[in-house]
């Protein structure tokens, strides 16, 4: 069942965490984009296979929200419009895929010679009218990042519904006949690991070596890289922490843990992130809070060349503690 939609952000806390902004000021460190984008990441809908207990986007099965083909069409004319372009295409949801006219999209990026992202949950590979999607991403040579929170069937099934740890391994397999994460094949396949709970990821680089050996073991399977990321203070997962009375505490643990080397590196610096309706946030977190841009350009339907958004400030609220805790977290990633 679809979890409830609950907005909660980290500002609910009632101990006075610091403002990020000055946190990032007395680091010497501004929030401004940088002088070009090099990501242009495309949230095109909210419908999922999935309803996920960690997910920020509030996606599921019952959502409706999709980008329409005249939003990416402008999309794509801002693209051709912006020089340098962005070299990379990141496209989320929801589950990308259920999206009618994602393949579309996906062409049309590749014919201009952009890098494409799809941000898979693997399961939806076995959804109806999806049984050559894994062949679709192949032959375009797309990247895929797929979510994979653990290497055990309890605690994947624990988090994403049971099931989903034996379909996402079956779904892998399939990915590997493709040529998905083998050496030299050029197709790559990244894993996605978030925490069970309200702790801090571990090192990115060890845990990706466990991985790699567990899943290498018992199920024959390759990839190229794991990508920890920190479970965001925001949505579904606020909500849990509320309910466990663990909100404070694991704010508390963001800004303790505050690495100046990840602050450096934060995405938002050199992204922009396009919500399913044309509306531009900083990043889709920012997007799932519905936190505007820092600029009067709010929608894409207002600009001419995706430039217009670069050396802009960055919108931030206490959730962007996230971003910043340990190794850092993004969409790449652990950043330090
Ligand atoms: S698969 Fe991803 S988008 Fe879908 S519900 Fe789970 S976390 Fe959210
Ligand atoms: S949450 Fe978004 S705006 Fe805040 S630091 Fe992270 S990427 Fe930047």
């Amino acid at each position: 069942m679809e979890a409830e939609t609950i907005q909660l952000t980290p500002v609910s806390t009632s101990s006075q965490l610091p403002d990020f902004a000055t946190t990032l000021k007395q680091h010497q460190q501004t929030l401004r984009r940088n002088v070009a984008l090099d990501i242009l990441q495309v949230n095109v809908g909210k419908l999922c296979n999935l309803a996920c207990h960690h997910c920020h986007v509030d996606a599921g099965p019952k959502r409706t929200e999709i980008m329409s083909w005249a939003t990416m069409q402008h999309l794509l004319r801002l693209l051709d419009a912006t020089e340098p372009s962005p070299h990379t295409v990141d496209i989320t949801g929801g589950a990308p895929e259920l999206n009618p006219y994602f393949r579309d999209f996906v062409s049309a990026c590749r014919e201009r010679g952009i890098h494409v992202i799809d941000r898979c949950n693997l399961t939806v590979l076995f959804e109806d009218n999806q049984q050559d999607t894994a062949q679709f991403l192949a032959q375009n040579n797309v990247e895929i990042v797929a979510s994979l929170p653990c290497y055990s069937l309890e605690n994947v099934d624990k988090q994403r519904g049971i099931g989903t740890f034996d379909k996402s391994i079956r779904a892998l397999q399939q990915l590997n006949a493709l040529g998905y994460g083998q050496p030299d094949s050029g197709l790559v396949l990244n894993l996605v690991y978030n925490p069970l709970g309200a702790h801090l990821p571990p090192a990115q680089q060890q845990l990706e070596a466990d991985y790699k050996q567990q899943l290498q073991q018992n199920f024959d399977i390759v990839f190229n890289h794991l990508l920890t990321i920190t479970n965001m203070p925001i949505k579904r997962f606020a909500h849990q922490l509320d309910n466990d009375n663990a909100l404070e505490s694991y704010m508390q643990l963001l800004l303790d843990n505050f690495n100046p080397g990840a602050a450096e590196n934060i995405m938002c610096r050199n992204l922009v992130s396009i919500g399913w309706d044309g509306a531009i946030y900083d990043c889709d977190f920012n997007q799932m809070l519905e936190i505007p841009l820092n600029d009067n350009k709010r929608n894409i339907s207002e600009l001419s060349s995706l430039q217009q958004l670069c050396e802009t400030p960055i919108a931030t609220d206490l959730h962007c503690y996230g971003c910043t805790a340990g190794s850092g977290s993004s969409c790449s990633g652990a950043l330090a």
